[in-house]
């Protein structure tokens, strides 16, 4: 079976925090975040029909060296029936721990995936507070009607997802769309879920880098100043229990706060 991919990684230490993954991009994403740094990649603009087989080999060879397969995006989930396939063959050829990133707008395409292949780690981005279609609609560059609909099955993609053994939830402080006090936010909707993690739960507040991918006028951004990353990661620290808290810089790369 093919699959629509944008390239692929053998070694990523950027994908799973702590840890070396072969990474793989897949194309199309259902939702346009206007700071997306894969923009072309979301929209269907790059992309290359591979063999799901060929990608299994590439992570058989490189799986002494990475300690997950990672997917990542785009939207993974979107191609699911190539995706369920590349899982399989991976499991077949590599025997790698297998890992997930999604925006967790597909929660029952994430249960199952997560039930077939037993998904090891599983990465959200939280792209703003779960209670305010408002801002979720700026940050993904939906409509307000969208989003409202979007934030209920973002919820019930996290309920899922904590069942994984190692769970990575991420927020990204966007310049203008998201500050320290609305990624405080973020990180007491994450809290008002009461999450049972079933294994290692880490939450990373990200800085904003205009990478070349990052569309205008985000392109033109600076990056999120590091001490607005230290306020956010703060106060989560103050109402995740039972998660770890980390900064994400590009200067300093993974910090943890607690
Ligand atoms: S969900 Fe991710 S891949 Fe999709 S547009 Fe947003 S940042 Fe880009």
């Amino acid at each position: 079976m093919e699959i629509i991919v944008g390239g692929w990684s053998e070694t990523s230490l950027v994908d799973v925090l702590e840890h070396v993954s072969f990474t793989v991009w897949l194309t199309y994403c259902n939702l346009r975040c206007p700071w997306c740094s894969n923009s072309r990649l979301a929209r269907g603009l790059e992309g290359k029909r591979v063999d799901v087989a060929e990608i299994a080999a590439l992570a058989g060879e490189a799986a002494p060296f990475v300690d997950y397969f990672h997917v990542t995006g785009g939207e993974p989930t979107l191609q699911y029936r190539a995706l369920d396939a590349l899982y399989a063959e991976v499991e077949r050829r590599a025997g790698l721990p297998l890992s997930l990133d999604t925006n967790a707008t597909t929660p029952k395409i994430l249960a199952r995936l997560m039930e077939r292949h037993g998904i090891e780690h599983v990465a959200i981005d939280v792209k703003a507070p779960l209670d305010d279609p408002r801002l979720y609609a700026r940050a993904t560059g939906t409509h307000v009607a969208l989003a409202a609909r979007l934030l209920p099955l973002v919820r019930e993609g996290l309920r899922v997802a904590a069942k994984a053994p190692f769970l990575e939830l991420r927020t990204t402080l966007v310049p203008g769309i998201l500050d320290a006090r609305a990624a405080a936010r973020v990180a007491e909707t994450i809290a008002a879920l009461r999450l049972r993690p079933a294994g290692r739960a880490v939450y990373v507040v990200q800085q904003f880098i205009p990478y070349e991918g990052v569309p205008e006028p985000y392109r033109g951004a600076k990056p999120t100043p590091p001490e607005a990353l230290r306020e956010a990661a703060e106060a989560a620290a103050r109402v995740l229990d039972g998660f770890e808290v980390w900064t994400r810089t590009l200067a300093e790369g993974a910090v943890r706060i607690k």
